[in-house]
């Protein structure tokens, strides 16, 4: 069997000029949630995520960053295409992959990989790690039997900082920092390009959130990978990004390239969000004021009309609450959706 590909993609961070490797434009997601009415003849739906649009390029992380219910995983599942499409499309490689199935789903899968938020629960605790990680091999051909995957799976562990005899212990004899590099491994295994990682530290101790965020960036790096990397706060994902994405309620509010939008936030969510980073300092940390959100973030089956953010921003004139405001351009290469910044 072929060894791993390593230093062989080099990361195209440069987007001057470049095809992006994943285009999303105008990506819905609904759930069915039951019928209202006299009649029952109303359906109602989760609004889940409305109208997104955004691209990465190849070697870039974007980070999706949002409150609980923002719609964030869900963006990262529908474009795995793990979850049905209600309008919209996704281009990956320059192909639209919004409906493909059968076998070309199977073989775009390959491509695409996710790590989980919870490595407790998304490991098998009855499977060796031989067979975690060695798993996708068997299901997608590579190998015909796991015993094959043995010295690929050795391979993969040692890439992501494991020993090579982890191979045949099981999940419960590992931290959970550990148990999150053995799902980085899995997630490797097919050699994929793209890479959604779906809160991959918040289940972690703080302790060792950076050196998890650190391996993902060294994989980049040697790699050549893309990711999609999802968080519910700011400060995780200022390490990682290069640009961050922010959804608020199903839908994006901010999109700009990371110093920018930490130096220059546009929209009223993205700045209550970013004044709840701790900042290193504490005497800048003292003298700090913190925008506290008040109120909870809509009901998506009902959301309000105009911008979705009005029921909690600070600074709602009329406008707001009649009129969506369109994500547009604030600076270069910097868009927000608010009708007064
Ligand atoms: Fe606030 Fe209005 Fe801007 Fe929405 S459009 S963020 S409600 S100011």
């Amino acid at each position: 069997m072929p060894s791993l590909k390593l230093s062989e993609r080099s990361p195209e961070r440069d987007r001057r000029g470049a095809e992006p490797l994943l285009i999303v434009r105008g990506l819905t997601v609904r759930f069915p949630v039951g019928r209202a009415g006299f009649w029952g003849n109303r359906r109602l739906f989760v609004h889940a995520v409305d109208d997104v649009s955004f691209e990465i390029f190849r070697g870039e992380t974007l980070g999706l960053v949002g409150e609980t219910g923002s719609g964030k995983t869900t963006t990262g599942r529908a474009i795995l295409r793990r979850v049905p499409i209600a309008a919209g499309t996704i281009t990956f490689k320059g192909n639209d992959i919004t409906h493909v199935d059968g076998d070309n789903l199977r073989h775009l899968r390959r491509d695409m990989q996710l790590v989980f938020q919870d490595p407790y629960a998304s490991l098998n605790p009855r499977m060796k790690v031989l067979d975690l990680v060695g798993e996708p091999l068997v299901v997608h051909g590579v190998v015909r039997r796991i015993r094959e995957a043995r010295d690929r799976v050795r391979e993969l562990l040692e890439l992501v900082g494991l020993p090579a005899d982890a191979v045949d212990r099981y999940p419960h004899a590992f931290s959970g920092g550990q148990r999150q590099r053995i799902g980085i491994a899995r997630a490797l295994a097919l050699e994929p390009d793209f890479i959604v990682c779906d809160e991959p530290v918040s289940a972690l101790d703080v302790s060792i959130r950076a050196q998890v965020v650190n391996l993902l960036q060294n994989l980049q790096d040697r790699l050549g990978l893309t990711y999609l990397f999802i968080a519910h706060d700011l400060s995780v994902v200022r390490h990682i990004s290069h640009r961050i994405a922010v959804m608020y309620a199903g839908k994006v509010v901010e999109i700009a390239d990371r110093d920018e939008i930490y130096e220059n936030p546009k929209h009223p969510y993205t700045q209550a969000l970013l004044s709840a980073v701790p900042i290193p300092d504490p005497a800048l940390q003292r003298t700090r004021r913190r925008q506290i959100l008040r109120g909870e973030i809509p009901n998506p089956v009902d959301p309000p009309p105009g911008c979705r953010f009005h029921t909690r921003c600070p600074i709602a004139e009329d406008r707001c609450r009649t009129d969506p405001p369109p994500l547009e351009p604030k600076r270069p290469e910097h868009l927000a959706a608010c009708w007064l910044t």
